[in-house]
């Protein structure tokens, strides 16, 4: 393929910006990464990215994003110790805003998923980018990037030792907090229209050894909801300690001691799982992450924004961490990046805006109804108002999940944004659940 930029520069060397620079580097002469974090040599925590120290789920489909463009990432994580989920149901234990799935039963359409830690994963992925000839990795921090008024353009970044760096191509990947909207103004361009939902959460983590033998799970989640306002997601990873990290929703204070998460895990998972917890040892500090908002900055949506430059990965979009689709959201990305970049044509950053904002609604849209009729978040955002009555229905579908296990399965297949991005279920299902949630009634009708 030819090379239609010859430097590209992008500011982060976080999930987000690893991705595009795997991607530039297949169009571009030169990628240069600038991190101003310092980046350890093995899989470890990063003081830049703080939410590394709580659990990170990859779902399904993030796995094959990532796969596709770092072919051979899944087997050697494994390779790594990191744990397959081959037999979903017999590892998983799954609640979702107060109801328990019905996935005791085999699922018929097993698949596939993968528990690597966030500081696993990132580094799996950064030393393959590191091995990428024309892409070079540096630690220092970006101070801004360098914008020309003349040209509409920007041709580079002022780097915080003062030297500038020309490029043609400028990559913001440097996470939720990126101060590219204040950058757009400075230049006489429009902030980009901000979707945010108020949900308030309050992340409580403690890694915790269990003693072998306790557990078959490797992942237990039990979401919040309006009655059980702290939730819990607990994954095993591939050190052999389970990350046991809590959150409180909608201002609710998660534990601030181990003691505390016990009593969490005794009140909403099964007991067996409490009980090889309190037989557990806490290792090391708990950590604790305040997440008060989802942010969606609509890029898409601008009528002039600067050539040379876009936004990418949380910069662009923060989903609600608890439904854990950041990371894969982000590798979808970078497989519209490729798509947009591959093409040859002009405006990558319209194009781009367009259509992370076509993979982007559906997976927003699905947590913003979760939050607002679930999760008692609030937005001062204009927001339709079927998102309430629709979150009230898919209460009773995940109602019927509980005993129906071809809808828990629908419903866990959608949820790690296997098959469509879209969490809406068919008329088919819709009846099913009707007709499931009917039985019940009846037959708790009858036994009164
Ligand atoms: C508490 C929490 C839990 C989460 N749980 C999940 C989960 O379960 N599953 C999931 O898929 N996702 C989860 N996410 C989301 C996931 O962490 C992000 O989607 C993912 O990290 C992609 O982010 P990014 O690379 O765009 O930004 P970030 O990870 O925030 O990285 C930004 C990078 O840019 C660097 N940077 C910033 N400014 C500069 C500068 N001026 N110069 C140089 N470098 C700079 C930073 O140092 C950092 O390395 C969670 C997020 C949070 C907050």
């Amino acid at each position: 393929m030819g090379r239609s930029y010859k430097h590209a520069i992008v500011i982060g060397a976080s999930l987000g910006g690893l991705c595009a620079a795997r991607v530039l580097s297949d169009v571009c002469e030169r990628v240069t990464v600038y991190e101003r974090d310092e980046l350890p040599s093995g899989p470890e925590n990063r003081a830049a990215v703080p939410q590394g120290r709580h659990v990170h789920l990859l779902m399904a489909r993030g796995a094959q994003e990532f796969e596709s463009l770092f072919p051979g990432l899944l087997d050697d994580m494994v390779a790594d110790g990191v744990p397959i989920l081959e037999n979903r149901p017999d590892c998983i234990y799954f609640g979702a805003a107060g109801h328990v799935l019905g996935t005791a039963h085999r699922l018929q359409d097993e698949f596939t998923a993968y528990v690597p830690s966030r500081p696993m994963l990132e580094w799996q992925i950064r030393r393959r980018v590191l091995a990428i000839e024309n892409v070079d990795v540096v630690h220092t921090s970006v101070t801004e990037p360098v914008y020309d008024a003349a040209r509409g353009r920007v041709t580079g970044v002022l780097l915080d030792s003062d030297e500038m760096v020309p490029a043609d191509l400028v990559v913001d990947a440097a996470g939720r907090g990126t101060r590219l909207p204040v950058w757009l103004e400075k230049w006489g361009y429009p902030r980009p229209q901000e979707d945010t939902v108020d949900v308030g959460i309050a992340y409580a983590s403690q890694r915790v050894k269990i003693p072998d033998g306790l557990l078959a799970e490797k992942v237990v989640v039990a979401g919040a909801s309006h009655e059980q306002r702290v939730g819990v997601g607990a994954l095993f990873y591939e050190d052999g300690v389970w990350n046991v990290t809590t959150f409180g929703i909608a201002k609710a204070e998660p534990p601030q001691d181990f003691a505390q998460i016990c009593a969490v895990a005794d009140e909403i998972l099964p007991a067996h799982f409490s009980s090889a917890l309190r037989q557990g040892t806490p290792l090391g500090e708990m950590a604790f992450h305040k997440y008060p908002t989802s942010r969606w900055r609509r890029y898409d949506k601008l009528d002039r924004f600067p050539d040379g430059i876009f936004p990418f990965g949380d910069a662009v979009v923060s989903f609600n961490p608890t439904f854990g689709q950041g990371m894969t959201m982000t590798a979808i990305q970078a497989g519209n990046l490729r798509k947009v970049v591959e093409s040859g044509a002009p405006d990558v950053a319209k194009r781009l805006a367009k259509s992370t904002a076509k993979t982007t609604y559906p997976v927003w849209m699905m947590t913003v109804i979760g939050d607002l009729a679930l999760h008692d978040a609030t937005t001062t955002d204009e927001t339709p108002r079927w998102y309430k009555p629709v979150g009230s229905l898919f209460d009773q579908f995940l109602g019927a999940a509980e005993t129906d296990p071809v809808l828990a399965e629908w419903f866990l297949r959608r949820f790690s944004l296997l098959d469509s991005l879209y969490m809406v279920p068919s008329a088919r299902l819709v009846g099913r659940t009707i007709r499931h949630n009917m039985k019940l009634w009846l037959a708790e009708k009858r036994s009164a």
